[in-house]
């Protein structure tokens, strides 16, 4: 879309995932597949079914577009998700809200080999590893934007081309209810968005009917990460 100057200030660069259908490293950015574990851990499990959680996102800094990099910070961070569905846990622990027990995300810093432990799962995600970043325009939504004042038709513009509705690094997220950005239980800083997961983009997820997920970390604390979605 050609946007209007009062816009212009707010446009961002948000990368978009290329992929290869490769698992890689375990130390690899990547959307499935197998994740660096420390030594002395196993897979990561569920309270709910004791089944092991999905892999949906591993970001390796060393991979990421230089200007986001501070934004992710050390280490890897990594987004587990529980997928199964009977029983099911999405909504046995309410995994559309930050901070759901079926959901681990977090921060580890690798150091050697690691775990050899792999996902127990039936029907895993086949593993889709980063090996470059698409840089595109995006815009916000208006409840991102309070300050400005724009007629409905040019936002109903934004909402057709201007949101880049996608899996995407940085840039601006895409909300679907109004913006949900949890309170870091640390120290009460809102969180900032990192990454945003769609349905059925780079990984066959299906968030509720449709919905969009949001990776958040707390800017003052690079281990507090949590992940929440909605749907219409
Ligand atoms: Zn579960
Ligand atoms: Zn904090």
């Amino acid at each position: 879309m050609d946007v209007p100057a009062a816009l212009q200030p707010y446009v961002r660069t948000a990368w978009l995932p290329e992929t290869a259908e490769e698992d890689g490293p375990r130390t690899a950015s990547k959307l499935g597949g197998t994740a660096w574990i420390p030594a002395d851990e196993t897979w990561p499990a569920c309270p709910n079914c004791g089944r092991s959680l999905q892999l949906l996102l591993q970001l390796n800094p060393d991979d990421l577009p230089e200007a986001v990099r501070g934004e992710v910070g050390e280490g890897l961070v990594q987004l587990f998700y529980c997928t199964s569905q009977d029983p099911l846990c999405e909504v046995d622990c309410e995994a559309f809200f930050p901070f759901s027990a079926s959901v681990v995300a977090r921060r580890v810093v690798p150091d050697g080999e690691g775990s050899e432990a792999v996902p127990d799962l039936a029907d895993p995600f086949p593993p889709r590893r980063v090996v470059g970043w698409r840089p595109v325009d995006d815009l916000p939504v208006p409840e991102d934007a309070p300050e400005l004042s724009l007629p409905d038709e040019v936002w109903d513009e934004v909402y057709r081309h201007g949101l880049v509705e996608r899996d995407k690094l940085a840039g601006w997220p895409t909300w679907i209810q109004g913006p949900e950005r949890p309170a870091c239980p640390r120290c009460g800083t809102e969180m900032r968005v990192v990454f945003q997961i769609v349905s059925d983009d780079t990984l066959p997820i299906l968030f509720g009917d449709m919905g969009t997920g949001h990776l958040t970390r707390c800017p003052e604390h690079a281990d507090v990460l949590t992940f929440g979605w909605a749907c219409t």
